[in-house]
């Protein structure tokens, strides 16, 4: 049983990994806060450290694929596509080629990662677009109110019903002629009061100036509360909420760190993104607002009712108006060409396999990326799994 007790050892060198995770990207900040009452240096590790968001992004994935045992995201970087995986080194960036992967970004940070960075480059392209047709962005965030036992899928259909009567609003059919297009992202924290669902939506307008185009749409605002009210919803004074550009250019520039925020111990008083719901749910984050079942019971609630969505709704047309081509979340994902010379070993199914069933998918990254062929061999020795490269 000597293998067993190596890769146990070993085992516990990559939980290691996330104990550390778990105690500088939350711990130690919310102690300091708790006991000089300062919110403490922001986010260290959202500051540029590349493998340990990676490490977070794993520790969060482990926590889904043990939650959704029989869906995709169980699979995802984790089982092989063919009988062997290939591992590459590009710019000192380790990467393993062969595995499957499930395109769930709702509940998968992994693949929501690489969508959400692919979809915010979209975003900008559409931005830099309008700035040179002279358009004007707003954005526009609309907000139904809501209680604590509400189900998060009534609150989605009943907020998509208002919206569908508010864009058959007369106020919003008066504006078409200057409007040039849309993009909307749905969000939905998680507070005491229940799902905080709401969405952001980017108005390309073509009026002079901004502020004849805050003028114009804020006239929406009757519009929305009458959608709302024929829905048998509701709004308070933030329900309705139109910015300028900086707001839009604001939220891009957070537009994909979500998961990585989840982690860095920074949270809203109001309620926590699902990612810090799942973080909760598998013991990564303490916290004072859910217990591990509840986060775990609203985290579930969360991935069912979300499954199939888009991460991004745009106008009919607008894509390509702007040139911005339609690429599904699977072409993103589709395994990048890499040259034949950056593969530095190959790892059959079952040596793969041991890898995974003993928690070292990371600590294999880490050691190619520490000393190459010569660091997953060692590691691979340390584990007791058979072979090598
Ligand atoms: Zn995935």
């Amino acid at each position: 049983m000597t293998t067993a007790t190596g890769a146990a050892t070993a085992a516990h060198a990559g939980a290691h990994a996330c104990c550390a995770l778990a105690n500088t990207s939350h711990g130690e900040r919310i102690e300091v806060k708790r006991q000089d009452g300062k919110l403490g240096t922001p986010a260290k590790s959202v500051d540029g450290r590349p493998q340990e968001r990676r490490r977070q992004r794993h520790a969060l994935q482990d926590v889904a694929a043990k939650l959704l045992p029989g869906e995709r995201v169980h699979h995802c970087r984790r089982t092989p596509t063919g009988s062997a995986v290939s591992i590459h080194l590009t710019d000192g960036r380790a990467q393993i080629i062969g595995l499957q992967t499930c395109g769930a970004l709702w509940v998968c940070p992994i693949c929501y990662q690489t969508i959400a960075l692919a979809r915010r480059d979209e975003l900008r392209r559409l931005l830099a677009w309008a700035k040179d047709g002279g358009y004007v962005p707003l954005m526009l965030t609309l907000t139904v109110q809501h209680h604590r036992d509400m189900p998060l899928r009534w609150l989605l259909a009943g907020l998509r019903a208002a919206k569908k009567r508010f864009h058959q609003s007369r106020n919003w059919r008066a504006l078409r002629s200057v409007l040039v297009g849309h993009v909307t992202a749905t969000e939905t924290p998680c507070g005491k009061n229940g799902w905080h669902v709401h969405t952001h939506t980017i108005l390309l307008v073509d009026v002079a100036d901004e502020a004849q185009a805050l003028r114009l749409f804020s006239g929406l605002r009757t519009s929305w509360e009458k959608a709302l009210q024929a829905e048998g919803l509701t709004c308070n004074d933030h329900g309705f909420d139109l910015r300028g550009a900086a707001q839009a250019g604001d939220y891009l520039a957070k537009w994909g760190a979500a998961e990585e925020l989840a982690l860095s111990g920074e949270k809203a008083t109001k309620g926590r993104s699902p990612w810090q719901l799942l973080g909760i749910a598998g013991g990564l984050i303490p916290d004072d607002l859910f217990s591990d079942e509840d986060a775990t019971a609203r985290w579930l609630e969360y991935a069912a009712a979300f499954r199939g969505r888009r991460q991004l709704v745009w106008s009919r047309g607008l894509k390509n108006r702007a040139g911005v081509e339609e690429r599904s979340d699977e072409e993103i994902l589709a395994t990048p060409e890499l040259c034949p010379d950056t593969e530095i070993a190959r790892l059959d199914r079952e040596q793969w396999r041991a890898v995974v069933r003993t928690g070292l998918r990371i600590a294999l990254l880490e050691a190619v990326e520490a000393a190459g062929a010569d660091g997953l061999r060692r590691m691979l020795a340390a584990a007791r799994i058979r072979g090598g490269p």
